[in-house]
């Protein structure tokens, strides 16, 4: 790292961390918390998104993605370097006993992103402050609807996104501590997509079997057989999940119905292993339902939530992000090989045109209750001190990139003039 690049951008912690900074972040923060939107309904957040960028005079586009809001700090020109937040938050009534308990019954930032969008935030913030530094433009993206419906595919749609070099993203970690991070190079979050089938045979009554055709044990089969996909066809190394989850038919003792309906998930942490899942998925149902001379119709649900491919992360921004952790926290508080978890993140869809890394951040609570230290639950609890840690890093891997990105350019610059001497 340049001698520039420590003078001007070391402090970006120390900033994040003063008083001006750090309560600004709870404030906002407690503010979203108590007002948690659901994915494409996130109006209010995203106004206050709007506010907070006009008191700092960032320019912004909106509607991008109905309620997405996009940013942009420094010259205007390239490069340009992205930093992400999503905004919404979880059809879950809160169980957390606190002053800012979620107001709104049935709905809760149970996976932090209230968290995501204050730390977005606070880096504008900090990042502003060092505006005339800013080697190219910072853009922020604040997304709505990670949550199930892709909202991330929505803003890369957009095409607002179109000339970005490098994307970053993060996610707390309530079971990691405050000031570490965890990440890994290459597939850090599988891929996920659901599906349901309906498998129809012909109704009857259940003492005459052999007058009907049942769709219970025809679909029972095809449960089965969906378990050869992982155990028999997927290589061992190469983590896979199928599970059916949904199994619905029948409503009576001695009737044989006409039809059954199950549903699933499936994931993988290559594009090449899902698409073969799901390619499979559909060979295996409707070719084992025809074995039982039934019926069988396969939704991948795509319509409404699109299936999510895997998170990859670059190996290039790997070793960037590394260096910048490392010289701002500490190697000890760096996991640079996190393990891979098979849970799935929308964040993967800017992966698809760009070069992306997410990462996780520590949040965990002082008393760290493993209650308290699950996303998604209704006790989750996020240790708010986490905040400058997150706030810092976003600034200081977009600055820094740019830095790199430009010194890099001079290089190659130099290079080609030497070679043409
Ligand atoms: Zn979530
Ligand atoms: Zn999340």
């Amino acid at each position: 790292m340049s001698s520039f690049f420590k003078f001007k951008f070391n402090n970006f912690l120390d900033i994040a961390k003063s008083p001006e900074v750090f309560d600004w972040m709870i404030s906002i923060r407690r503010k979203i918390h108590e007002n948690p939107e659901l994915g494409y309904q996130e109006f209010e957040t995203s106004e206050l998104i709007r506010s907070e960028l006009d008191k700092m005079d960032i320019r912004y586009k909106h509607p991008v993605a109905i309620t997405g809001v996009i940013g942009f700090i420094g010259t205007g020109l390239p490069p340009f370097v992205a930093l992400r937040a999503d905004m919404d938050a979880l059809p879950i009534q809160e169980m957390v006993e606190w002053e800012h308990k979620s107001k709104v019954a049935g709905k809760m930032h149970a996976c932090g992103h209230d968290a995501h969008v204050t730390m977005l935030l606070a880096a504008a913030k900090i990042l502003k402050k060092h505006e005339k530094d800013i080697q190219g433009t910072v853009v922020l993206v604040f997304q709505p609807a990670e949550e199930g419906s892709g909202g991330a595919k929505k803003i890369v749609e957009s095409g607002v996104l179109q000339n970005v070099i490098a994307i970053f993203g993060l996610h707390v970690a309530p079971e990691l501590p405050v000031g570490e991070v965890a990440s890994n190079s290459g597939p850090i979050l599988a891929g996920s997509g659901r599906f349901e089938a309906k498998i129809s045979g012909k109704g009857g009554h259940a003492a005459s079997p052999h007058k009907a055709i049942d769709p219970i044990l025809t679909a029972s089969n095809v449960i089965i057989s969906l378990q050869y996909l992982v155990s028999r066809e997927a290589d061992p190394l190469d983590s896979q999940v199928v599970t059916v989850a949904k199994f619905q038919g029948g409503s009576a003792f001695n009737v044989i119905p006409d039809y059954v309906t199950i549903g699933g998930t499936y994931r993988a942490f290559s594009k090449q292993s899902f698409n073969h899942l799901r390619q499979r998925i559909e060979q295996i149902i409707v070719g084992q339902a025809a074995v039982h001379r039934c019926n069988a119709t396969i939704d991948f649900l795509e319509e409404e939530e699109p299936s999510y491919p895997p998170t990859v992360n670059d190996s290039n921004l790997h070793e960037h992000f590394v260096n910048v952790a490392v010289n701002m926290l500490g190697i000890n508080q760096v996991n640079s090989v996190m393990k891979p978890a098979m849970a799935a993140e929308d964040f993967s869809f800017y992966q698809e045109v760009m070069p992306g890394y997410f990462f996780m951040l520590g949040v965990q609570s002082a008393s760290h209750k493993p209650s308290e230290s699950s996303l998604h639950s209704p006790f989750l609890k996020i240790n708010e001190d986490g905040f400058p840690y997150g706030a810092a890093l976003h600034a200081s891997l977009a600055s820094s990139y740019l830095l790199k990105h430009q010194q890099n350019m001079h290089h190659a610059a130099d290079s080609k003039y030497l070679d043409e001497i």
